[in-house]
């Protein structure tokens, strides 16, 4: 299952946003190299957190999913590890929803992410 992804026309409209919120953050900052870092650090976490929802909301989802699942990895059946459980989309489109993931070890999830061309 592969990402959408953006045609000819959409990907250059995306070079010339960034190129915008470049220029953006320079005024913003006034050329002060503390602030440009802060601006661009705040605006990729924001962006971020569109596609991968904040931390905390991806925990409660994680706990939740580790006992619908009873602690267990729905892929090799072994018990999942306390920490490293990685909360794999079914699809990235659909979020970090519960239809739409699942809690699996981190060993199956390297299987996963190579699986799907991403290693
Ligand atoms: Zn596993």
């Amino acid at each position: 299952m592969s990402n959408p992804q953006l045609n000819e026309t959409q990907l250059k409209q995306a070079h010339r946003l960034i190129a915008k919120v470049r220029k953006w953050i320079e005024t913003l900052a006034k050329n002060n190299p503390e602030a440009i870092f802060a601006f661009r650090r705040k605006i990729y976490k924001e962006l971020m957190y569109d596609e991968r929802s904040k931390p905390m909301e991806r925990k409660r989802l994680k706990d939740k999913m580790w006992k619908k699942q009873n602690g267990i990895c729905p892929l090799c059946r072994q018990r999942l590890p306390e920490k490293g459980a990685v909360l794999d989309r079914i699809k990235a489109i659909g979020g970090y929803k519960e239809g739409n993931v699942r809690l699996i070890c981190a060993s199956c999830d390297g299987k996963v992410q190579e699986e799907r061309g991403y290693k």
